[in-house]
């Protein structure tokens, strides 16, 4: 019988079940929810997950209502959703882990023998890549930042590539950060799942408080993703034309003190635009954030009068 965790992969029905792994502090095991639909038809195995960072709320909801919602006689192939992949940091409403300090997001693939993110990041990509056709992982900009709305795949000439490009401008937004080893961030779950040569999009959207428009946003993406696959009837939307970026700059706070910003998220910056201040108790601009590159987009940034401490993500930039 085909499982993941405890949940069955039954044709034309739902299931839920746990994901078992290691133990908590006090002994008892983490488990994580994990909930299934499968259709009656065969079709790919699309695994979408939430809160591989803790406080990134919004995929975790939508996958849930997503999930409530999908009707399986409609559904070809398998659904696999995990709306927290991170307990610890989810119940920590943190970024990183309580348990050991790590960004999971940034040490795969992980280690059997590490700490408590080491293990979850060797145990998540071993289940993904031995059950699933493609994945989709859902981020927001957590408590401390929002974000548009945008995918990023990661570039490249394999054929797990072309296809997470191409699905990446089907998920029904025309912005797309396209990253490689030399311009992104190391150590994600869509690196290592998408070199075992399985295609990845990471959807972007919202962050602080979850809309129903942000959650409209990640179903309708998760939606269009499997109209794209062929999973659901219908078209996925295309553009005619696509903003795309190469280049992303993660800004960390220069300074501790309250974010001001200047401008929204998804403006279009130059080189020198100030993007914002952080200013002390007293109401001194402490340092001013600018934006390093001309034709830049302004892919997240901090909440007004965000407190933040020194070197804590605060914006980020694609150019
Ligand atoms: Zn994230």
């Amino acid at each position: 019988m085909n499982k993941i965790g405890t949940a069955q992969i039954l044709p034309g029905e739902k299931t839920e079940g746990y994901i078992q792994f290691g133990s908590d502090i006090d002994g008892s095991p983490f488990q994580i929810p994990v909930l299934i639909a499968t259709g009656k038809e065969d079709g790919p195995v699309v695994w979408v997950q939430g809160c591989i960072h803790g406080d990134e709320f919004g995929g975790a909801a939508s996958i849930i209502r997503f999930f409530q919602e999908l009707n399986v006689d409609s559904l070809k192939g398998t659904f696999i959703g995990v709306p927290v992949v991170n307990l610890p940091s989810y119940k920590d409403r943190s970024r990183i882990s309580p348990l050991d300090g790590a960004n999971l997001n940034r040490v795969f693939p992980g280690d059997p023998n590490g700490t408590y993110s080491l293990r979850l990041a060797d145990k998540i990509q071993e289940l993904i890549i031995n059950h699933a056709d493609y994945l989709f992982d859902l981020h927001s900009g957590g408590i401390a930042l929002y974000c548009p709305f945008f995918t990023i795949c990661k570039g490249g000439d394999s054929e797990a590539a072309k296809k997470s490009r191409w699905l990446s401008e089907r998920m029904g937004t025309k912005i797309v950060w396209v990253t490689d080893s030399t311009n992104s961030v190391n150590g994600t779950v869509t690196d290592y799942v998408m070199n075992a040569g399985i295609p990845t999009v990471t959807v972007e959207v919202g962050g602080g408080v979850v809309t129903e428009e942000h959650e409209e946003l990640f179903k309708t993406s998760i939606k269009n993703g499997m109209k794209a696959l062929e999973m659901l009837d219908g078209d996925p939307v295309e553009f005619d034309e696509y903003e795309v970026y190469t280049k992303g700059d993660f800004i960390f706070s220069p300074a501790g003190g309250l974010f001001v910003p200047a401008c929204e998220a998804g403006s279009k910056l130059n080189k020198g635009d100030l993007i914002g201040t952080i200013i002390n108790l007293h109401g001194e601009v402490l340092e001013e954030i600018r934006c390093k590159e001309d034709n830049s987009f302004l892919a997240a940034t901090g909440h007004r009068y965000w407190p933040t401490e020194m070197g804590r993500l605060i914006a980020e930039t694609y150019s």
